[in-house]
């Protein structure tokens, strides 16, 4: 396959899933971008704080976001998220932005934006693993390869403790549990864009997987894609 070829690979899946370790290691083995979507949704919320919006001011608040223009500075690895050109990527994983971004993300009117935006990047950069919650489903209905992580939620909130606790900050598996089912539970059940599994997605059960070997059986399934793909189009194999 031309190395200027189109390839766009989704990762979807609930919290806790490794999607995003696993989303750049593969990136990086296949010499692919990658997108994070949840950090856009994340920037949202942290204007929806920082700017003291209330809920019922949707439409004022998505004109702001929309204002702020979130895009990404791709000399950083991985790339970092910018509204209004100043970087985010720190504030986006305090506690108070992780408890408001579901919400956030039932917005239909703030999804439609950031759909087009996620297409209008992808357009830029036409080679990407994108990782997120719809973008298999919704933002990327035609992508070469769509994965769907899952795991044990036990598994997910300790892996999401750890992590937190890595980072220096309390955290009790049991509270990432509770927190952890909860935003499943808005991310699935939303109107717009909810998670699911797409009926073409390779599904992976991460629980008793590193991460290592999820990056492995990926980065396989997606040669294999692009081979039988280039082989069809006669590009050989
Ligand atoms: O992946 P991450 O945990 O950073 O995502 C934060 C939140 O952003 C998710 O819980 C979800 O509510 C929302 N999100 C979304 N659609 C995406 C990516 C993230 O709704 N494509």
């Amino acid at each position: 396959m031309p190395d200027d070829h189109p390839i766009i690979i989704t990762i979807d899946g609930p919290a806790g899933t490794g999607k995003s370790t696993v989303a750049r290691e593969l990136a990086a083995r296949l010499g692919l971008g990658f997108l994070d979507t949840g950090s856009m949704y994340r920037a949202a919320a942290a204007i929806f704080i920082d700017e003291k919006f209330d809920r019922d001011q949707v439409g004022e608040f998505v004109s702001k976001v929309m204002g702020a223009d979130l895009h990404f500075d791709w000399s950083q690895d991985p790339p970092v998220i910018l509204a209004w050109d100043d970087p985010y990527n720190k504030r986006i994983r305090d506690t108070d932005v992780t408890a408001t971004v579901s919400w956030v993300a039932t917005l239909g009117e703030l999804r439609s934006h950031m759909v087009r935006k996620q297409r209008i990047i992808a357009a830029q950069h036409p080679r990407l693993v994108s990782e997120g919650r719809d973008q298999g489903s919704i933002v990327f209905p035609d992508a070469m390869v769509k994965f769907y992580l899952d795991a044990d939620p036990n598994v997910r909130a300790r892996r999401r403790a750890e992590q937190l606790r890595a980072e220096g900050h309390a955290a009790e598996d049991s509270v990432m549990l509770e927190r952890i089912l909860e935003r499943d539970r808005v991310d699935s059940t939303r109107a717009d864009g909810p998670l699911i599994c797409p009926d073409d997605a390779v599904v992976l059960d991460t629980s008793e997987m590193t991460a290592d070997e999820v990056v492995t059986r990926m980065e396989e399934t997606v040669r294999e894609r692009v081979s039988s793909l280039a082989t069809d189009a006669g590009l050989g194999d």
